[in-house]
């Protein structure tokens, strides 16, 4: 690892004072050290920024504010979540460990890194480490990799738990530019797909600092579901995972969310399969139609056709655990 600075900071302007190209924020670390470990992140300054926003979950009316500072567990654990959003604290808790996510933050989780393994093996080619080298995973091991929204560039999937309820619950992302201007991002757009910048995970202006990630309430908190497959029950990374719920009329279906982690280079939310699903009636039957209709375009690699089957069944599995809440 090589030498770096090391500046703790009480305010977000005074973080975006310090930060340049070459200086990282840091928060928990449980991502961003290992980078550094693995010289693929060589900041020269870490701006600690867990002094510097807001660790708390707050309920403003009809709208939960969760500081961008607050961890993983603090989120998961929070009564109003637990009210109002299981199904954030649900992925949540399938994440990491309990000592992670007692250091990892709400913004740390977001802009986690791919977990692809050529990203972390500085000996091979990889665009998303280091612009233009090339894709050691699309002829390569691709087992892990997308199914959807990838292309030449890259075919790595987007590894956090919590990203796929905040997708599924039109959450907002709320930040503060380098020239001190608030914007916020609806999560939907938040993350991005490869394009020609393979390297970029995210829309996030550089420099930016995010400060809050908000979610309205809404009538997904009753009939709920996150579920994830992976190789091993803890301490993994999901080979797929559904967020479901639905807002529910008796056997009929008044709305629907459904998204997926571990399937492309963002939060992948399945809107064709919500509005087949919108207005019919809750059983099997549907559930495996929407399956059928979310899958039918996805394009395996020569490693990861598996993931076409287990996602329909985690799709199903997930809607027809909603209904056993
Ligand atoms: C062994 C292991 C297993 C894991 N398993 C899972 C899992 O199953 N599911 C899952 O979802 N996650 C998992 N994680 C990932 C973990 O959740 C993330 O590492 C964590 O959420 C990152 O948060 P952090 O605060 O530690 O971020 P850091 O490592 O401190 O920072 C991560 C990035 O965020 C930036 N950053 C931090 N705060 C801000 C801010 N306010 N504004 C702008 N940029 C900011 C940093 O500059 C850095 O680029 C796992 C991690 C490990 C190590
Ligand atoms: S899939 Fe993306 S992260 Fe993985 S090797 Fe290819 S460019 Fe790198």
């Amino acid at each position: 690892m090589r030498p770096f600075n090391f500046e703790k900071v009480n305010s977000a302007p005074e973080a975006l004072a310090l930060k340049s190209a070459k200086s990282n924020y840091i928060a928990g670390g449980t991502n961003l050290v290992d980078l550094m470990k693995k010289n693929i992140a060589q900041p020269e300054t870490l701006i600690d920024v867990t002094t510097a926003i807001s660790n708390t979950v707050e309920n403003k009316n009809t709208v939960i504010t969760i500081g961008a500072m607050a961890s993983n567990n603090k989120v998961a654990t929070d009564k109003t979540i637990l009210n109002k959003f299981p199904l954030i604290s649900k992925s949540i808790l399938t994440g990491a460990s309990p000592q992670i996510r007692n250091m990892a933050s709400s913004a740390g989780n977001l802009l986690q890194r791919t977990r692809c393994p050529y990203f972390y093996d500085i000996t091979t080619p990889c665009n998303k480490r280091t612009p233009n080298s090339g894709c050691s995973a699309i002829e390569g091991g691709n087992r892990m990799s997308a199914i959807a929204g990838y292309n030449d560039q890259c075919v790595a999937v987007h590894p956090s738990d919590f990203c796929i309820s905040l997708v599924a619950l039109d959450a907002t992302v709320t930040a503060v530019t380098a020239e001190q201007k608030e914007i916020t991002i609806p999560f939907k757009d938040f993350h991005k797909l490869p394009d020609s910048t393979p390297w970029l995970d995210n829309n996030l202006p550089a420099n930016a600092i995010i400060t809050k990630i908000d979610v309205a309430e809404n009538k997904f908190n009753k009939n709920f579901s996150y579920v994830k497959v992976r190789d091993r029950s803890s301490y993994a990374f999901a080979l797929v995972s559904v967020a479901a719920a639905l807002d529910l009329d008796g056997k009929r279906i008044n709305d629907v969310r459904l998204a997926s982690g571990g399937v492309a280079h963002k939060p992948w939310r399945w809107y064709d399969a919500e509005e087949f699903l919108k207005g019919k009636r809750a059983t099997e039957d549907n559930f495996v139609e929407a399956a059928k209709l979310a899958t039918k375009d996805l394009k395996p690699l020569s490693e990861n056709a598996y993931k076409i089957p287990m996602l329909q069944g985690a799709i199903v599995t997930a809607l027809k655990d909603c209904l056993n809440q």
